[in-house]
């Protein structure tokens, strides 16, 4: 994708800016997700936001984190736009925002009238804030005091966690196409036996012709051996990653050795696959 075009890098960072803005907006309606979710429970009674499995596993927060991310990793995925550096920090400040923000839902839905300290004071959001995190205790009822706050840090972190694990998970460290700001698809070519080094090379080696590539597949490893492979242990999986808009492809072998249904394993190596050569085997896989 060469341009000599001089104005090329700018109208690309400029696709990229708006590609990066669309990813957070849709950030911004799971986080009205997540809203919905803390008020509708928080109606039933169920502080989402204070919800622990036995007393030290924030399970509440991490779910309402996960839901209050969907948005940016679904946008991530659909917009091409890159998990990491700045979007991660984009969506950690965002999480902050949702966090607070799913806090702040719980307490209008639980306590309209706001609060009442022992004075008979009335507590506005962060006066609440702050006495229940003092408050806050374990199976013996004693108010943890100031050490609440660690009890905080765990909610954010665990929040946090379910928020940025959701993207991580999905799409760091996926092959990615920086000239068409797009992640690379996924179409598996083959299950080699590990001991099968000859027909392993020879794959390897004939990967820039497709009909040669091809024919060797069905000689070395046709589909009906497939799950016989998988169950016999080491074997190699012979993987197409390529960009869905300009076909630059790589081929990545990778070594399993576990349950037949494993689905990726130690990259062992990516050899580039020219776009022409992509377009050749994907159209004979659809035709096969
Ligand atoms: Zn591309």
């Amino acid at each position: 994708m060469a341009s000599t075009d001089a104005a090329e890098p700018n109208r690309r960072a400029l696709v990229g800016s708006i590609r990066f803005v669309a990813t957070l907006g849709l950030g911004l309606l799971s986080c009205a997700l997540a809203f919905f979710i803390t008020y509708e429970a928080a109606k039933a009674g169920l502080n989402l936001m204070g919800w622990y499995v036995n007393w030290v596993m924030p399970v509440g927060p991490l779910l309402v984190g996960l839901a209050a991310s969907s948005g940016i990793a679904l946008g991530a995925w659909l917009f091409g736009v890159r998990m990491s550096g700045i979007s991660l920090a984009a969506t950690l400040l965002l999480l902050g925002g949702a966090f607070f923000g799913a806090e702040y839902v719980a307490f209008r839905v639980l306590y309209p009238g706001g609060v009442a300290d022992d004075q008979g004071n009335v507590l506005g959001f962060w006066g609440y804030f702050d006495a229940a995190t003092r408050m806050i205790h374990f199976e013996n009822r004693r108010a943890l005091g100031l050490f609440g706050y660690l009890m905080r840090v765990l909610d954010f972190l665990a929040f946090s966690a379910g928020g940025v694990l959701g993207p991580l998970l999905l799409l760091v460290g996926r092959p990615y196409c920086r000239a068409c700001y797009r992640y690379h698809r996924n179409s598996v070519l083959a299950h080699v036996p590990a001991g099968n080094e000859e027909g392993i090379a020879e794959l390897r080696d004939t990967r820039s012709n497709a009909a040669q590539f091809t024919s060797n597949l069905i000689k070395i490893a046709p589909k009906e051996t497939w799950e016989e492979t998988a169950r016999s242990g080491e074997r190699i999986l012979f993987r197409l990653s390529w960009c869905p808009s300009c076909r630059d492809g790589q081929l990545i072998l990778e070594k399993l050795a576990g349950l037949p249904d494993q689905k990726s394993g130690r990259v062992l190596e990516q050899l580039p696959v020219p776009s022409r050569v992509v377009g050749d085997l994907l159209a004979s896989q659809r035709a096969a």
